[in-house]
């Protein structure tokens, strides 16, 4: 097999199990693999450290899949990855009041960019590496054995395979395709999702066990659901018998859909509230009228893309939390989040911090929240974490 060897002192994350090697790190390629291609990764003393998926083309120039010299990536090496992701999410699969997560996050269980949901009978897959996209017809075949699901809908439209030089891509791989709303179930709730053209594989799922925390203290509280999407957060809040709920996105295709997602569970939505507008106007807007809530929900998208937007990133973040304060009533809750993975929890709080301090109110961390166990951060791969929130109270 042909080999990519790396510089001198440079093999630390490798031993590490760190899944990514970057151009800089490498000394040369030895052979003449194609992008997409398995190689060797080896230390510049020619030791073997790792199988990797080679890519000259990105900045991650191989993910690594193995680190056991006899365990060469091939079908039956794939298969037991997938075992693994199922076996992991057993207790998901066994609960009957949720049918929809993730059953496999990519590098974190040990399938580099490659991300399957499952929705109900179905499956959703993106696969966002070049060295995935090259096995794309193999991992189909081998998750209709062993998920055995009424159809594989991909979904590799994410920009990010465009700095792996691929071209967007959806469509049918396996099975029939799914109906253009699928309902599915969280918790006990009901929702309609748009596999096909809705938000990335189309529902946050990543969110399912903070929906439940949050539905805590919803009883009776005027809630304000801040980049609601389909109304996952304030499903939840109907059903723990909230007050009066604002729905917030600038999609107004989202609204709709959370309105139906609220009538499908039985909410009365006559006295509810839908907005489509702009988060950051909007706001301002609610404080120029002297609005207040109970219960305030910050969900925004992910601010952060790059080393370069996180400044930029952390001024959004302290902006909307800062007027969600002051828009909250005297020892009211925020549930706030940032699902950029560029901002680290500790960050995060100091944002809430400095948001506290501008707004002049105390505030109290009640509980710490992360990503749902269905998207396992992996111990050697700290960027499989991403999604930190945390429930305020503000006094
Ligand atoms: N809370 C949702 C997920 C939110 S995803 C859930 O539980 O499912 C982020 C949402 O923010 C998207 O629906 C997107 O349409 C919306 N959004 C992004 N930027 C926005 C802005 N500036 N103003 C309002 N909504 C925005």
């Amino acid at each position: 097999m042909d080999q990519l060897i790396l510089k001198k002192g440079r093999a630390k994350p490798a031993l590490h199990r760190h899944p990514w090697i970057f151009s800089g790190a490498v000394a040369c390629i030895d052979g003449n693999p194609a992008d997409g291609d398995l190689v060797e990764v080896r230390d510049a003393g020619g030791n073997f450290l790792a199988y990797g998926l080679l890519n000259r083309r990105s900045q991650i120039v191989a993910r690594l899949v193995s680190w056991e010299r006899d365990q060469m990536p091939d079908t039956a090496l794939w298969r037991r990855r997938l075992e693994r992701a199922l076996a992991g999410r057993a207790a998901l699969a066994a609960d009957t009041a949720t049918d929809a997560y993730r059953l496999v996050y990519a590098e974190a269980d040990g399938l580099p960019g490659l991300i399957v949901d499952r929705y109900g009978d179905y499956l959703v897959v993106q696969f966002l590496i070049l060295g995935m996209e090259r096995r794309k017809e193999e991992i189909a075949d081998l998750l209709m054995e062993l998920a055995a699901p009424r159809g594989i809908w991909e979904r590799s439209d994410a920009p990010v395979r465009a700095k792996e030089g691929l071209l967007l891509a959806a469509g049918l791989l396996r099975g029939t395709p799914p109906p253009d709303r699928l309902e599915i179930l969280e918790n006990g709730q009901r929702f309609l999702v748009d596999l096909m053209a809705g938000q990335k594989t189309g529902f946050y799922l990543d969110q399912r066990d903070n929906r439940q925390r949050v539905r805590a203290y919803c009883p009776d509280q005027t809630v304000l659901d801040v980049f609601c999407y389909s109304g996952g957060f304030s499903v939840h809040a109907a059903a723990a018998g909230a007050g009066c709920l604002s729905l917030l996105d600038s999609s107004a295709d989202a609204l709709a859909l959370a309105a139906e997602n609220l009538r499908l569970n039985g909410r009365e939505v006559s006295k509810d509230e839908f907005l489509t507008a702009d988060v950051f106007e909007q706001l301002r807007r609610f404080r120029g009228e002297s609005r207040t809530f109970d219960l305030v929900i910050l969900d925004p998208p992910k601010f952060a893309h790059s080393q370069a937007e996180v400044a930029r990133a952390t001024r959004g973040y302290k902006d909307i939390n800062l007027l969600a304060m002051q828009l909250l009533c005297r020892g009211g809750i925020l549930a706030t989040f940032s699902c950029s993975g560029l901002v680290s929890a500790d960050l995060f709080q100091k944002v809430v911090f400095g948001a506290a301090v501008d707004a002049g109110r105390d505030v109290q961390i009640l509980e710490r929240l992360s990503q749902g166990p269905d998207h396992p951060i992996l111990l050697t791969f700290p960027e499989s974490e991403y999604l930190k929130g945390l429930i305020c109270r503000v006094w």
